[in-house]
């Protein structure tokens, strides 16, 4: 048994050594076609920064939340529950450039059931860490925590500069995007307007 562990390791090392440097490899030829020459002191190392940065990006983004994520009773009724300005930032999945800002996260517990405040940054880290689009990362955290909690309501505002905006085209902008998902009571016109106050504060 003891044997046939270390030869799963062993292969799964393989396994990884070989796909960073097939990323080494991708990014040398990326460069070479953008019109840069790796034997250039300072790009020496750089398809294996790149290879590395890539993987410890990417590494954790397939975690199951449902897992990780242990919630608890408590007496909490009817109250809707804040978290504020959780920074974020993930990569576009059109144009593969980052775009990063906050997150605010409302929710109304169903029957008390709650999770702690380090457990929604979790879920913001695990989910933003994917290709992504601002719009279906607002929706994926919502359905997460409606399928964690199972709250009376949810809702999930994301507000994001886009590198792949501000970088391109002929003058540099600063626009931020706004995107916004309620699910259950949140819908409620009503509670949406009070939350909006709240994070204007
Ligand atoms: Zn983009």
């Amino acid at each position: 048994m003891k044997k046939e562990g270390k030869r799963k390791n062993q292969q799964k090392e393989r396994t990884s050594d070989m796909k960073k440097k097939k990323l080494e490899e991708i990014t040398r030829e990326l460069l070479k076609e953008i019109g840069y020459d790796c034997r250039r002191e300072e790009l020496k190392r750089t398809p294996e920064r790149v290879a590395s940065m890539l993987e410890e990006i990417f590494s954790n983004n397939k975690k199951d939340l449902k897992k990780i994520v242990n919630v608890y009773k408590t007496n909490t009724t009817d109250e809707v529950i804040l978290i504020k300005n959780i920074p974020f930032f993930s990569f576009c999945a059109h144009h593969l450039l980052p775009f990063l800002g906050k997150i605010h996260i409302a929710y109304i517990p169903h029957e008390g059931i709650i999770t702690g405040f380090s457990n929604f940054i979790t879920i913001v880290k695990v989910i933003t860490r994917r290709l992504q689009l601002q719009e279906s990362l607002t929706d994926e955290i919502a359905d997460t925590i409606v399928n964690i909690l199972k709250p009376e309501g949810v809702m999930v505002i994301v507000e994001a500069r886009h590198l792949c905006i501000e970088m391109r085209g002929e003058k540099p902008s600063t626009t931020e995007v706004l995107t916004s998902t309620a699910r259950g009571t949140m819908k409620n016109e009503n509670i949406k307007s009070q939350v909006m106050l709240q994070l204007k504060k």
